[in-house]
């Protein structure tokens, strides 16, 4: 039987580039928290939405306990703030270069089965996804929405993708990749494999430090993005 890989990809600055996300963001935590905070204020990179938040409230001095339901509400204020900002223009969400060929290539080949894991809350990462025209690649992931801990979230991926393809893959057919060091801490964390990509915030010098099992300039080169997830 063939064996499956399984390749997560994050979302921010590896599969798509937001201009302007920082309006409907603190739209929305105004609207939930009544908190004037601002995420241009935090380094969001790499860390997940219930994080940011928290970051966003340090640096404004707001001390207060968010329970079930304000994240709840919270997470729709998101979506709804998003959409409406993609709507009138204010807001942009693009597929960087490459990301589309390269997730249509992988889902022609029985061998991966390609999903996501990344800090945003799940409905944040449908708008961006189906916004940037990904989202009928990628099987349900791991979201900020299961856990603020980073590094929880590739088993939760995983385990989503065996459910729904009906078998079990070993870890080292797993492959994570992004584009910060904290996407390569999640993968070591879990014995998974990294590729990180400069895309992001941080050059590829910078990345190389970390020492992901690869480093990619970006994800332009199909064949050579192919080869690496095959074979590493
Ligand atoms: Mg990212």
């Amino acid at each position: 039987m063939l064996m499956k890989r399984l390749i997560f990809f994050d979302i921010d600055g590896t599969l798509t580039r937001t201009q302007n996300g920082y309006l409907p963001f603190n739209e929305a935590v105004f609207k939930t928290f009544g908190i004037n905070g601002d995420i241009r204020s935090v380094i969001p990179d790499g860390n997940t939405d219930p994080r940011i938040v928290e970051d966003i409230f340090a640096q404004a001095s707001v001390t207060l306990a968010i329970d079930e339901g304000q994240w709840a509400e919270f997470s729709l204020n998101l979506r709804d703030c998003y959409s409406n900002a993609v709507q009138q223009g204010s807001t942009a969400i693009r597929a960087l270069p490459g990301a589309a060929a390269l997730l249509r290539q992988l889902s022609e080949e029985e061998k991966f089965i390609c999903s996501v894991v990344t800090g945003n809350l799940e409905s944040m990462a449908t708008v961006k996804l189906q916004t940037a025209g990904l989202s009928s690649y990628l099987c349900r992931g791991a979201y900020g929405s299961d856990s603020p801990r980073r590094p929880d979230l590739p088993l939760i991926a995983k385990q989503r993708c065996e459910q729904l393809s009906q078998e079990s893959i070993a870890l080292n057919q797993c492959i994570i990749v992004g584009d910060t060091p904290r996407d390569l801490e999640a993968a070591r964390q879990n014995h998974m494999k990294c590729v990180l990509v400069g895309t992001g915030r941080y050059p590829v010098e910078e990345l190389m430090y970390a020492e992901p099992d690869r480093c990619l300039a970006d994800l332009c080169d199909t064949a050579e993005v192919m080869k690496a997830l095959a074979t590493l």
